[in-house]
């Protein structure tokens, strides 16, 4: 027993010849955001469905909270506490920002725990989502339908999804895909905000984002992990610069 939220075993998955997640080890453990990062074609998403259970590995093995996960199914892997954001859109467009989350506690509610009596358990609904709501980016923006939402506020509100089914652990596949300057940096204060609760393993692009939010970061290279560490260490891993960061200049 490590203690660790996720732990990835030895990972392998192939297509044809092509091998895209190649002996892959890492952890996540409470309190830490561990960044996966890599350039285009690196394996990145693949491995992200594999810990999803989307897709079924080769070899190696998935645990959740010291549970082998690895033959689990997607369900099983949410009600086990692993929540996820999708790069495609997953809300209720004409429903309201509340609406979306209250259907989402409504869900946990529901599988979780049990309230018999139906005033009490309306109140239970709306006291957490609106708990969910308040000091949020979307806590003015409550009553709008989904589709008159920004594409930054739309990334907030899936946030705020996942968060309503209380996961042990969130899986985030490049959060700031698509966000302008000012909704990054807003992304970046929310996924700081919801860190202190919720260790994440986080795909992304944006090395601001990577180096303002990871407590270890992993480079995945052609489907292996050619380095993991702090971020100090990753600027400073010269394999990394080489391979992945570029050029000295674009680290600062
Ligand atoms: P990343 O998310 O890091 O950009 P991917 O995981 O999407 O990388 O892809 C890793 C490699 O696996 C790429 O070479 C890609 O073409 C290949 N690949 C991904 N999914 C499939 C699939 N379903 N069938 C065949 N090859 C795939
Ligand atoms: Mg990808």
């Amino acid at each position: 027993m490590t203690g660790a939220v996720l732990e990835v075993k030895c990972l392998v998955k192939r297509f044809g010849g092509l091998i895209a997640t190649d002996h892959v080890s890492l952890e996540v453990r409470p309190g830490e955001v561990h960044a996966l990062i890599g350039p285009n074609g690196a394996g990145k998403s693949t491995l992200i469905n594999q810990l999803c259970g989307e897709l079924v590995p080769d070899e190696g093995a998935v645990f959740l909270g010291g549970q082998d996960v690895t033959a689990a199914s997607v369900p099983d892997r949410v009600a086990l506490g692993l929540g996820r954001t999708f790069q495609i859109t997953n809300l209720l467009t004409e429903m309201s920002v509340r609406d979306n989350i209250a259907m989402a506690v409504q869900a946990r509610m529901g599988r979780n725990f049990r309230i018999w009596d139906a005033v009490a358990r309306r109140r239970a609904l709306w006291a957490e989502t609106d708990g969910l709501l308040a000091g949020t980016a979307l806590d003015t923006r409550a009553h709008v339908p989904v589709a008159g939402l920004s594409h930054g506020e739309k990334k907030q509100l899936e946030l705020l999804v996942a968060l309503a089914r209380k996961p042990q652990l969130l899986l985030l596949d490049e959060p700031m895909a698509g966000l302008g300057a000012a909704e990054s940096h807003e992304m970046i204060v929310s996924l700081r905000q919801v860190a202190q609760a919720t260790p994440m393993l986080l795909v992304e692009h944006d090395m601001e984002a990577v180096f303002a939010l990871a407590t270890r970061i992993s480079v995945l290279v052609y489907g292996r992990i050619i380095a993991s560490g702090s971020v100090e260490e990753i600027r400073a891993n010269p394999e990394v610069r080489e391979a992945y960061l570029g050029a000295e200049d674009e680290l600062c």
